[in-house]
């Protein structure tokens, strides 16, 4: 049974619900609606496509529902760069300490963010050397994880990618095999460094397998025995775009 994933579409009450459907060792037909809205389905592979049609189109009223709870629910309040404020960074909740200094910086230790600033009381300019610093510390730090990725990964054959980061809505990272480039999530520095490691495998591992097919997952898993655990510790992670 093909074990790729497909996508399928069913009409409830006039509205067209797309969903992804994947065939799966699973005793029953599961479905997931995710945190942006997408629907996802697993289905044993004794189960046609249409029976699984039959099953998405009768929990319609459900995944409305859950869609509209998943819009209105209110994005965390954005930060107001306090003293005590918590930041969450490679792993760790640091707390932050706000420090009046004409030598404007940000520095951190193992449970603080220590930013110092000329004007406390300036919420604009506190947010701006936090957002330098962290597309800084981006940089450091999915670069030397990719270097050390590729180091492993290179007997592979697989290229040397470049690696940009930025600002993305719902995917820790996203990778283009052609051009040789990773895109990673700048919000993925709140992951700690092992989640950041598992991300940049999966990656790389689709420069030899493009899609999530039992090979790919047979490749990560060879890399990374222990990528479930990573992968369900970076569920935990929110992505909230912009902070
Ligand atoms: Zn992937």
């Amino acid at each position: 049974m093909n074990a790729k994933k497909t996508e399928r579409a069913v009409n409830y009450c006039g509205v067209e619900l797309r969903y992804t459907l994947e065939y799966k060792k699973v005793k029953n037909i599961n479905l997931r609606v995710r945190p942006n809205g997408e629907v996802c389905v697993s289905a044993p592979p004794a189960v046609s496509p249409d029976r699984v049609d039959a099953f998405v189109a009768a929990k319609g009223g459900f995944i409305i529902g859950t869609r509209k709870k998943l819009e209105a629910r209110t994005p965390p309040a954005p930060k107001k760069f306090e003293d005590g404020e918590v930041f969450p960074i490679l792993g760790r909740q640091l707390r932050l300490a706000v420090i009046r200094s004409d030598d404007e910086r940000v520095q951190s230790d193992e449970g603080h963010l220590y930013l110092y600033v000329r004007d406390p009381g300036d919420i604009a300019r506190k947010q701006r050397l936090y957002g330098d610093w962290t597309a800084r510390r981006c940089e450091k730090v999915f670069g030397e994880t990719a270097d050390a990725v590729y180091e492993r990964l290179r007997s592979c054959g697989v290229p040397h990618a470049r690696i940009t980061v930025k600002d993305m809505k719902s995917r820790w990272g996203s990778c283009m095999p052609a051009a040789g480039q990773i895109t990673l999530n700048k919000q993925l520095l709140k992951a700690d460094p092992e989640c950041i490691e598992y991300v940049i495998v999966h990656e790389y591992a689709h420069f030899l397998h493009p899609d999530h097919s039992p090979a790919f997952h047979a490749f990560v898993g060879s890399v990374l025995p222990d990528w479930k655990e990573r992968n369900a510790r970076l569920r935990g992670v929110e992505i909230v775009k912009g902070q």
